[in-house]
């Protein structure tokens, strides 16, 4: 019996089902050692196992705001930080102004979304408070 060559395969099958469940937002190495303990129990869990939405949404914010950008907050895609106008939605973004060539502030093009409003102009459901 050959141990590296054991040690070998059990990273391996450790892999498997952690680079899934890390794909789907959970911890990598609780998940390597399930599959190098019994593949196909920790394959099974994370092949049903639904994304973990908190944990994704946070990576997406942390590498947009590596990548110098912010979230539009009519549409939530990502634009540039320094972006004054949604390139997806084209919403006005509150607290920019964009400046004119001459160094006046130009009127804005687009109206700027109020709270109130969801994209298609319809009242959104009030909260009860
Ligand atoms: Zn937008």
């Amino acid at each position: 019996m050959n141990l590296d060559l054991d040690i070998g395969v059990l990273v391996l099958l450790g892999l498997i089902p952690a680079s899934i469940k890390f794909q789907k937002g959970y911890l990598f190495w609780l998940n390597f050692l399930a599959g190098a303990a019994c593949l196909p129990l920790a394959l099974w869990n994370a092949v049903v196992s639904k994304p973990n939405a908190a944990v994704l949404l946070a990576r997406a914010e942390r590498d947009a705001a590596a990548r110098g950008e912010a979230r539009c907050p009519a549409c939530r895609e990502f634009m540039r930080a320094e972006a004054t106008i949604c390139p997806h939605c084209r919403t006005a973004v509150h607290g920019r102004e964009a400046e004119a060539p001459g160094g006046a502030p130009a009127a804005r093009s687009a109206p700027s979304l109020r709270p109130e409003e969801s994209l298609a102009g319809a009242p959104l459901k009030q909260r009860a408070l």
